[in-house]
């Protein structure tokens, strides 16, 4: 039943039997050659059609076309909302959709890759499974762990949002903040599965985190095949998202399904902008090694999935832009206000960049725009209590109360 039929690759082309968790091409030093799975996915186009409108109950709705045998992980992941955006439609000028990942058990679009990982660490009887993140894919990996019973480690970078470091805590994982950024933890974490034989389920390495990831573009896939997305736009860190979204509906147009395909927008940070910088050379964006962001889901400055990202967005004519932390936060408030969505604020980058693509005239007026909400903005109220105003104390009194203006 799991339709995988070959690991590729990325960077010479060799192509494995993917009979083993081999996670990288021997090839090239260190994590270079990142493999892509490749799928027969001939004997589950029927199964695609029928279903194509239906409901979809979660991210196992479409099991054959994932690269696992059984073990379906219960926790709800997937079937997410494509929710309209009325109001942001009209103060932009385009018809704007939110394809909203903050339902997901844990909070983020990483339970999708979660599920997959898990299965597939279930089935090759790992004992202990570890990744390296900037924090939701760690707290997705724990709550995946703690339903399957797998023994779980963590790495992350030593300023983590608190709300990221408590949720693998309370899913019963030993987390381990690393002196310096994700760089230095996706390092360690690296170091540490090679010597303890530990199951790396870091999305820069594990190709199984891309694969689960895909589902979001499936999805969209199916949601939109009506009226296909002029752009979908999709915040970048590793890359690795991006270039899921991209394979997974792209698969369905390959499949004969879906007759169009989306360009795709990936939005970076001033402060970690790499694939930005590689995609659109001709940026006259300035380049500083020491820079961050606040949006710290997307605070990768050696992104490992760069490839992966540039080959979807070489493949979508697609384009990327790179927006300063103010106008993500900016954008964050926009998206509470204008439409109720609280989200983290590498998510409202989506709503920033495509502000930013408007004025460049990148994207036209009328064009149809799906912004992948990423993430919820519970877990990172520390960013936000930056953009607002203070609640007001006041006696317990009615006078105290002013009347509405
Ligand atoms: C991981 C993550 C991203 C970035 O994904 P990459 O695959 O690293 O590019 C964006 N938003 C949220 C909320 C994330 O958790
Ligand atoms: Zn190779």
């Amino acid at each position: 039943m799991n339709p995988t039929i070959a690991l590729e690759c990325t960077l010479c082309g060799r192509v494995f039997v993917p009979d083993t968790e081999r996670h990288v091409c021997p090839d090239h030093d260190g994590v270079g050659g990142i493999l892509d799975v490749q799928y027969d996915q001939a004997g589950a186009r029927d199964a695609v059609v029928d279903r194509l409108d239906d409901p979809i109950a979660d991210l196992w709705d479409l099991a054959p076309l994932l690269p696992t045998d059984g073990n379906a992980i219960d926790l709800g992941a997937g079937g997410t909302p494509l929710l309209s955006a009325p109001t942001l439609s009209d103060q932009l000028g385009v018809t704007v959709h939110l394809k909203d990942e903050r339902g997901n058990p844990t909070g983020s679009i990483k339970d999708r890759a979660s599920a997959v990982l898990a299965s597939r660490a279930l089935a090759s009887d790992q004992s202990v499974i570890t990744c390296a993140s900037t924090g939701n894919a760690a707290a997705s990996l724990a709550g995946y762990a703690a339903r399957t019973g797998l023994d779980c480690c963590i790495f992350v970078p030593a300023d983590v949002p608190e709300g990221k470091a408590v949720q693998p805590l309370v899913y019963g994982a030993d987390v381990y903040a690393v002196d310096g950024d994700y760089d230095d933890a996706f390092s360690l974490c690296r170091a540490v599965s090679e010597q303890r034989n530990w199951y790396d389920c870091s999305a820069a390495v594990n190709p199984y985190a891309v694969e689960g990831l895909r589902t979001v573009g499936h999805e969209l896939a199916r949601q939109t095949h009506e009226t296909v997305p002029d752009w979908v736009v999709y915040p970048m860190g590793n890359g690795c998202g991006l270039a899921a979204t991209w394979k997974g509906f792209d698969e369905f147009v390959n499949l004969g399904i879906v007759d169009d395909r989306p360009r795709m927008l990936g939005v970076q940070a001033d402060g970690a902008s790499a694939i930005h910088e590689q995609f659109s050379p001709d940026s006259d964006e300035a380049t500083d090694p020491n820079a961050t962001t606040q949006a710290d889901s997307i605070d990768v400055r050696k992104p490992h999935n760069a490839r992966k990202a540039c080959r979807a967005l070489d493949a979508s004519d697609g384009a990327t832009v790179a927006v300063s932390d103010d106008e993500i936060l900016d954008a964050e408030r926009t998206l509470g206000r204008t439409e109720g969505v609280y989200a983290e604020p590498a998510s409202a980058a989506t709503l920033a960049g495509l502000q930013r693509a408007v004025d460049q005239g990148l994207v036209a007026p009328g064009d149809h725009i799906v912004l992948v909400v990423t993430g919820t903005g519970l877990k990172d109220t520390a960013s936000a209590r930056t953009l607002v105003d203070g609640v007001e104390h006041v006696p317990h009194s009615p006078d105290a109360i002013p009347e509405r203006e």
